[in-house]
């Protein structure tokens, strides 16, 4: 898999002190880029010519030096709950997706990190495929600030952010930490940090630095099994960790920056969905105050796994609950228009 220098080609790619040693390069003093800046991180308008307070001059010059956005929106569907999912295109013609999920007292958008993903977990769309690409931080920067306006504009303005669509975000983990600091920051759009959650599949190196870095977004493990026998018949664990350095994992990441992890578990049908998967699952809880996110899986008409009936899923929460551990189910959103990760990209490029 390819990874593009993310400090190189599109406007939105640059740093604010990138951007400033440009503009004096050109002539114009840093109070210029100062107001580009805000028009890229603040407004979300990626596009030089309607800057309409920048120099003619200072715009022709940023052009040439690194042209402004190329991102299109391909495709655009909102499902009968409200779900809207964005297609996007890519400079390079690749398709990425991102969905926008509204719930009672919450709107969610949920971002992707790479093109394609290299981990292949059996039962997702995003690893058919394979792993194409990372993105730029200025794609994913582009990509949140659209689906920002267009919650703004459905009177739904976001209030949480979760990496959960294509890609393993610890594979693309310097590009993730620039576009979330950006989205973050003071001087962009001053997205609260606990609003923000990060999901990976377990990438021992990602997850290590991620932890180092004591950034203060959540961290969540796909998990999806209790012991490596079944979690390998679930995700190939060539590249992903096994259950104890997941476990290992989140009680250094407790210890280290004092913040709880999420456990996600994909619910499949006859697979993983079972009172003793349950049991196991309650026994390896303890400890790690984590809380677990169970997901009925999505069918993916490609992929031969089912979605668990609704008694199965209530009996694994009873399990759960009976032990004090914190659950909660996903509901299931935008099932009519394929909003599960992955899945309408995939549509749309074969
Ligand atoms: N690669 C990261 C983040 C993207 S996937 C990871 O695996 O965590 C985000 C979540 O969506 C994962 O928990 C994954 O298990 C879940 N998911 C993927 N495809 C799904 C589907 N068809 N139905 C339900 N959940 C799915
Ligand atoms: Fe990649 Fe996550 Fe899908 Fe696994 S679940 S293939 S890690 S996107």
């Amino acid at each position: 898999m390819t990874s593009r220098n993310s400090s190189s080609s599109r406007l939105s790619d640059l740093s604010r002190e990138e951007l400033e040693t440009l503009t004096k390069a050109s002539g114009e003093s840093s109070y210029r880029a100062g107001q580009v800046w805000q028009w890229l991180s603040q407004k979300g308008v990626f596009d030089l010519d309607s800057m309409k307070n920048i120099p003619a001059k200072l715009r022709t010059y940023l052009n040439d030096q690194c042209p402004a956005s190329a991102l299109a929106i391909t495709h655009n569907s909102i499902a009968v709950d409200g779900t809207e999912k964005v297609l996007f295109t890519l400079e390079d013609g690749k398709l990425i997706e991102s969905v926008l999920i509204p719930a009672e007292k919450r709107t969610t958008i949920c971002l992707s990190s790479q093109v394609g993903c290299a981990v292949g977990c059996y039962f997702c769309a995003s690893g058919i495929d394979g792993g194409k690409r990372n993105l730029t931080s200025g794609e994913m920067f582009e990509v949140f600030m659209t689906m920002r306006r267009l919650s703004i504009d459905a009177d739904r303005p976001v209030t949480n952010l979760v990496v959960m669509g294509m890609g393993e975000p610890m594979f693309n983990f310097e590009n993730l930490m620039t576009t979330l600091d950006r989205i973050n920051a003071k001087d962009g759009p001053n997205f609260g940090a606990r609003r923000i959650t990060v999901s990976t599949v377990g990438i021992a190196a990602g997850v290590a630095k991620f932890t180092a870095s004591k950034r203060p977004y959540n961290l969540a493990f796909s998990l999806h099994a209790p012991n490596d026998r079944l979690r390998r018949k679930i995700v190939p664990l060539e590249s992903a960790m096994t259950v104890e350095e997941i476990r290992q994992a989140a009680l250094l990441h407790l210890r280290e920056t004092g913040r709880e992890v999420t456990f996600e578990y994909v619910m499949l049908k006859g697979v993983n969905d079972g009172p003793r998967e349950a049991r196991e699952l309650r026994r390896l809880m303890k400890h790690t105050q984590a809380a677990v996110n169970l997901i009925p899986y999505n069918p993916v008409p490609q992929l031969d796994f089912d979605r668990p009936d609704d008694g199965a899923i209530d009996r694994f929460v009873d399990i759960l609950l009976e032990a004090g551990v914190k659950v909660s189910v996903r509901r299931r959103k935008g099932a009519d228009i394929n909003a599960a990760c992955g899945q309408l990209a995939l549509r749309k490029s074969h």
